[in-house]
């Protein structure tokens, strides 16, 4: 299964942006949101077999709104 393809993302909880999956160096997967920058914190994976849990880890936590915003107040 390819894993962009099995995740859905909702939009952006703070600015209704497109949400964005991303693998950082083959270590981790982050959400990140196109628009704004805001992003969940990175979900680690250690062994090959743990990689599309890790990313819908992150995607799950994107849409449950747990997303930190890089510049708040803005
Ligand atoms: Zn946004």
């Amino acid at each position: 299964m390819d894993i962009y393809e099995g995740i859905e993302l909702a939009d952006c909880p703070y600015c209704g942006g497109a949400g964005l999956l991303e693998e950082e160096n083959g270590w981790c997967w982050y959400v990140m949101c196109m628009d704004c920058g805001a992003q969940t914190t990175q979900f680690e994976y250690r062994r090959a077999e743990d990689r599309s849990a890790a990313a819908e880890k992150a995607a799950m936590i994107w849409n449950m709104g747990k997303v930190v915003s890089p510049s708040p107040g803005e």
